[in-house]
């Protein structure tokens, strides 16, 4: 039987397309685990994908803090997040809390379609807990 996995997906507002174009064409994969995501993003995943999709507040309206909440509860086993490079953030502070605890929480981490796809497309996605999450989550 193969593992659902909880996966966040969170894109900020000029990456936003890319997160559609992304999970457009990985929507069959997708649609096996449970997907949560912030507010804007999950609507666009909703309407534009056709994704069911546990949707969270918008990012600077907490979200980000929310997926970091069910991080730290061992809900989400990947975080999808393409974070924009270019352009300054209102919550700065949210996005980094919401990758420290990804990192601290050791699940791996896409912030570009480049590493989704190595993500999306491991064996270890769907095999028996590939990285043992209750060994390093306290
Ligand atoms: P949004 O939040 O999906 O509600 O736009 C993402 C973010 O800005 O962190």
């Amino acid at each position: 039987m193969q593992a659902r996995r909880g996966i966040a997906l969170v894109a900020h507002d000029n990456c936003k397309q890319d997160m559609v174009d992304w999970a457009r064409f990985n929507r069959r994969t997708l649609a096996a685990h449970r997907l949560f995501a912030t507010g804007t993003t999950g609507g666009r995943l909703v309407d534009e994908v056709g994704l069911s999709v546990i949707r969270l507040r918008s990012g600077p309206h907490g979200g980000d803090q929310q997926i970091g909440s069910r991080i730290a509860e061992g809900e989400v086993d990947l975080l999808i997040f393409f974070w924009d490079p270019l352009a300054a953030q209102p919550h700065e502070p949210d996005v980094r809390a919401l990758l420290r605890l990804a990192v601290l929480s050791n699940i791996p981490v896409a912030c570009n379609r480049a590493s989704a796809d190595f993500i999306i497309s491991s064996p270890l996605l769907t095999g028996r807990d590939p990285w043992a999450p209750e060994l390093v989550r306290t």
